[in-house]
This record gives C-alpha cells, structure tokens and sequence, in this order.
C-alpha cells in the first residue's frame, strides 16, 4: 500500500531508488503505477479479487473511516485498477485518475457527477452521437439543460458562456469531422462563469493532445479506443485534480457502480506500455494518407486537422502535437458508390472502432451517427458521401494501395 501515494509510483524492487529526474513519458509509459508484490514480478499482477480481508475488525473500521489506507472492494478501488490509473495519470501529466468500465461510462460519470438539476451545460454540437444523446436526452429529463453551439464560434461560445454555467463539455478533434475547438479560449470563457470544462480527448489520445495543460480541468477517455487499440476490451478514464476525481467523480462511481474490471485494466496497464509508438506511427500514416488522397478525383474533401486545408489548421498545429489517426473523407460519389469502394477495400476493414491497430473505415451516416437526425448530421458535416478512416499499424503503402485500387474499381 505504501506505493500508491507516490505520484510516479516508481518502484525499481531491485535497488529501491528511484530516478531523481522527470521521466519521458515513454518510460512512464512502462515503469509508471508499478506496484510490485513481495514476489518481484516484472509483468504487473493482476489482482482479479471483488474483496478484501482484514487483520481486524478494527483495521476494517479504520479502513471504511478512510484513516488507514487498505483497498476495501473492486466496485471503489483494486490493486490492478490502481496501477493503470496511476500509469495513466503519469503519461496524461493530471493529478489524479479513475478508470470506468467504458469511454461511455467516463464521459456520463465526469459530467453527471457535477451537475444538478437547474443546472445548464454549455457543448459543442460536433460530438460522438452517445455524448449527443446523454447531452440532450438523458439529462435534460432530470432538469439539466444542454445548450449546444458551432464549436469552431468564438461568439457562439462567448454568447452562450455569458450566465453562470456549470460545465462545458467540449469534443475537439471531434469524431468524425476532426473539427477543432481552442481549447485555452473556451476554458477562459468557462471558468469566468463558474463552470468546470470537461474535454472529450479521445480521438487525439494522450499522446497528440494535452487539454489540462490548455487549460481545461478534467480529460475523459474512451480506453477501448488508443488506449487498448488492439481491439480486445472496452474500458474508460477520467483525469483531474486530485480534489474533482477523489471527492466528486469517486464517490460517484463508488455508489452507482460503472467500475473498471481488474481484467481489462491489466490488459489495458500493457497496452499504456506501447500507446506512444503506436500512436506516433499511426499518426504519421493518417497524414501521409491525407496528403496523398486530397487530390484524387473522386474525393471532394479530406478532413485531417494537420492538412493546410483544414479550416482550423492553424489552432491545431498549436494545440496538437499531430492530426490525429482518423481522417473524415468526402467522397464526390453517391452513397451506392460510396458502399462500393467501402466494399472493394481488401486490406482495410468495415468496422465502426477507431485507434484500432487494424485500419478500419465507417460511414458514420448509417452507422456511428444514425442515432442523430437529418439536420444534426448535416450540421455536423455528415453527408451520405462521408466516411471515416481509423489509420492502423500496417505499412503505409499497402493501406494506400489499397485505397487507390478500391477508388479506381469504380
Ligand atoms: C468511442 C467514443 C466514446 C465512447 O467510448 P466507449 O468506450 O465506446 O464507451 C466517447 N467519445 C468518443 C469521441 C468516442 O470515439
């Protein structure tokens, strides 16, 4: 129990020293949350227990009195648990972190756990269509109003944050038109009316996108996305001050019970290890993908944040460290012919994942997004012709080859 307070978590069961310099975040990637048993072992245990015993009745009282610090039940804290959310705190540079058993669980638990009834929330309209639906079905039935605006208006925003607020929920890249939100400027927005601004950083990942250091407060993460990326199990995170997630988000989540499985947790402590070579490559595959296909004759449009054509390519190069894995294409062709190219990939897959090491494409208009109407689509961007591509680990040149001979079988 001694290690869990330690903000690295560094343990080296060897020397016992600990480095005395700030670690990349490649090595907290690997060495950070360790918690080694009295074994030594050099994986991380997984610790697939519900409970906990006592050496008395009294450690127990003390434990439940939060005065000795002894894990209690999985559904409040587990050892493997433990070590992802310390891991990942280390690699997102936050206070504090608590993983949840879905990126849907995170997003809902960060936002319902601050607000009440009365309360208004202030989003950009570009968001993944779950966040959509809590946002303005699921809370505006117990008294929370969402007001939705163009995330990319500075007087949108300015308009909408003039009267107390209680949270800001913002989705920037956005899935799947990679829109951009100035993440500093809505925060100085938000925090003159009161309210705690909430980023969903899912489709830039850790590694491409630091939101608290913009100047946002809390970062929720879909963990079956970058973070496992290998297409194995389902799990969500939440990030902030120590004070939001130990005495806002915890008791939430301890007392309704969207809690993280120590499984998927030790699953996901391993995929943390390789997130920033992963994400790196990928990244740098979607730009190359990108550039080469704005030009081809058959696509109108290719949004990709680090594209000179992007409309917010400027905020992006200074908000993000990359454009991303996932680029939204606008095909000129019809939905028939857009199914036919979908269709004739033979690399690539149909799938609606994303950060996925396996190259994956969607038609979010039938699909991911069918849940919105007509108008929300389109006022997002989606039009029938729209298809998103999560870029994965294989070489460039294939995905690329086989982009171009699907495209050119029409
Ligand atoms: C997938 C996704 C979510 C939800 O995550 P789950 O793990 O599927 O529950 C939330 N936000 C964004 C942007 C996503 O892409």
């Amino acid at each position: 129990m001694t290690q869990r307070n330690q903000p690295w978590g560094y343990q080296n069961a060897g020397t016992g020293k600990a480095p005395d310099w700030e670690l990349h975040p490649e090595t907290t990637a690997v060495r950070g949350g360790l918690m080694r048993s009295g074994f030594g072992e050099t994986g991380e245990a997984l610790y697939l227990s519900s409970g906990f015993t006592y050496d008395s009745a009294e450690q127990a009282a003390s434990a439940f009195r939060d005065e000795t610090e002894h894990f209690l039940y999985s559904r409040f804290d587990n050892p493997t648990v433990a070590m992802f959310e310390q891991r990942l705190a280390a690699i997102e540079g936050a206070e504090a972190c608590k993983a949840t058993a879905s990126g849907m669980a995170a997003m809902f638990a960060s936002v319902a756990s601050v607000v009440k009834s009365g309360d208004r929330i202030v989003a950009s309209l570009a968001m993944f269509s779950s966040c959509f639906v809590v946002l303005t079905e699921i809370l505006p039935k117990w008294g929370v109003e969402t007001i939705l605006v163009e995330g990319t208006s500075e007087a949108d925003w300015a308009a909408a944050l003039s009267q107390p607020t209680a949270a800001v929920f913002i989705e920037s890249p956005s899935n799947p038109l990679m829109e951009i939100v100035d993440i500093k400027m809505v925060s100085t927005l938000a925090h003159k009316v009161g309210a705690i601004v909430i980023v969903d950083n899912v489709m830039a990942s850790p590694v491409l996108q630091s939101p608290l250091a913009l100047g946002a407060d809390v970062v929720m993460y879909s963990a079956t996305k970058h973070i496992d990326g290998q297409g194995r199990v389902l799990g969500g995170a939440v990030l902030g001050s120590s004070d939001y997630i130990n005495n806002t988000l915890k008791p939430f989540i301890r007392h309704t019970g969207p809690s993280m499985s120590a499984f998927n947790a030790w699953v996901l402590l391993k995929s943390l290890e390789t997130l920033t070579m992963r994400v790196e490559k990928m990244n740098a595959s979607a730009q190359a993908i990108a550039e080469r296909l704005e030009s081809h004759p058959a696509i109108k449009t290719v949004c990709y944040p680090f594209l000179k054509s992007h409309a917010q390519h400027e905020l992006a190069k200074k908000q993000m460290r990359g454009g991303g894995t996932t680029l939204a294409i606008e095909f000129a062709l019809p939905q028939d012919q857009v199914f036919a190219v979908m269709d004739a990939l033979r690399v690539i897959d149909i799938s609606n994942n994303l950060g996925d090491s396996k190259s994956l494409m969607t038609h979010p208009a039938s699909t991911t997004h069918r849940r919105l109407d007509a108008a929300t689509q389109a006022k997002m961007g989606i039009t029938a012709s729209t298809v998103r591509l999560s870029v994965g680990l294989e070489n460039v040149d294939d995905l690329l080859r086989d982009l171009e001979s699907a495209l050119n079988s029409l």
